[in-house]
């Protein structure tokens, strides 16, 4: 009981929710951080410029509320994408859009749809929102089960592709077949779409209850902007702005999407760095014989093989915990069986990765980790 009696006067769900369990963010310098998925080079020059000439003189300009509908970075994500600027709502993250959908679509009679293991933050916004969840369960082939999606009754349903924490990629043959048949919004959380093969923004052109939500805080290097936005039918953007805040996006944000965005070759460039790293990484994993899926994303998800060939969730933790205390973070997601025996690793700078794959080396070499 609390003192003030204050959480008994709060609504029954809000006193039993779990709150979303960010990646560490540590203090201090020394760290090879390969645990959010962040990007490891910096954003475009551009950005920084932009934010400097958006702040003018003393910062004058924080006077003054943003525009509200974030109307220039809105038309330049609808030329980037060859869309119509009525397709496109900008959020403060992607997480925002996410939260936007759960808004429009969810509650406790209507359900949302979404697969397991992918992003463990919908959940948390459902229960939010205190709505009911369906969930369809990956087998460990992580291949994609459409005919379930297909005949889920949900008002909408969330699915991530490239999914997370797997960085295993759905085709648009594949996205195609569910929307064909299944008759709610399918948002496709595309989050990690820069670096994988395909991405389903030409389907928007033939099928209006598909949503793509994107952010840039990975390829882009964003994170600390808050920035991302859905692509959809005109209706379905027109729902997400009655829903949101009306100033969600603050003005050095705008600026510094519209910069970012704007830059293609930059980026091109950075992603093109990341997919060679992350290929080398998985060629090493290879020839340790770590089975590991193959990533369509930033980042890898592995299980570790100790020096006597055995995987499990204890040898995951182990490897986790000697990382750790070399100062390299990585995820574990040690509650869902299908990941509990592997660990998800980020892709870093070549350098960062020679860190990683040295400590594996050395605790591959104790022998008395398990
Ligand atoms: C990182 C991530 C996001 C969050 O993006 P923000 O724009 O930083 O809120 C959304 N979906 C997935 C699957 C992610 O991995």
């Amino acid at each position: 009981m609390s003192q003030t009696d204050i959480p008994s006067l709060a609504l029954g769900h809000v006193t039993r929710l779990h709150a979303y369990t960010p990646g560490l963010q540590p203090s201090g310098s020394g760290w090879v951080k390969l645990n959010t998925n962040e990007c490891p080079y910096p954003p475009s020059p551009r950005v920084a410029e932009a934010i400097v000439r958006e702040l003018g003189a003393d910062g004058a300009s924080l006077r003054l509320y943003p525009n509200p509908e974030s109307a220039s970075l809105r038309s330049v994500v609808a030329r980037l994408h060859g869309l119509g600027e009525k397709q496109v709502c900008i959020g403060n993250g992607s997480d925002d859009i996410l939260n936007l959908l759960v808004r429009c679509f969810c509650s406790a009679a209507s359900p949302l749809g979404q697969t397991t293991p992918s992003y463990s933050l919908y959940p948390v916004l459902v229960e939010i929102q205190d709505g009911g969840l369906q969930t369809i369960a990956f087998d460990r082939s992580m291949t994609l089960p459409v005919e379930r999606i297909k005949n889920s009754d949900a008002k909408a349903f969330f699915l991530t592709s490239p999914n997370a924490p797997t960085g295993v990629g759905f085709s648009n043959a594949q996205l195609e077949e569910i929307l064909s048949a299944y008759r709610g919004v399918l948002v496709v959380d595309e989050a990690y779409a820069p670096f994988a093969g395909e991405n389903a923004v030409s389907l928007l052109a033939n099928y209006p209850r598909l949503v793509v939500v994107r952010t840039l805080s990975k390829a882009h290097a964003l994170a600390g902007m808050r920035l991302g936005y859905a692509l959809g039918h005109p209706e379905l953007i027109d729902l997400l702005d009655r829903v949101r805040d009306s100033y969600n996006v603050n003005r050095l944000s705008q600026a510094a999407g519209c910069a970012a965005l704007s830059d293609t070759a930059y980026y091109d460039g950075v992603i093109a760095r990341i997919k060679a790293t992350r290929d080398a990484f998985l060629a090493r994993l290879e020839e340790r014989r770590w089975f590991t899926y193959r990533s369509q994303t930033n980042f890898v998800f592995t299980e570790p093989c100790d020096a006597a060939g055995r995987s499990g969730p204890a040898v995951a933790r182990s490897l986790y915990d000697f990382l750790c205390e070399n100062k390299v973070l990585v995820r574990y997601f040690p509650s869902h069986a299908l990941t509990a025996s592997f660990l998800r690793i980020s892709v870093g700078t070549d350098d960062e990765m020679l860190v990683l794959n040295r400590t594996i080396d050395a605790w591959l070499k104790a022998a008395t980790h398990v």
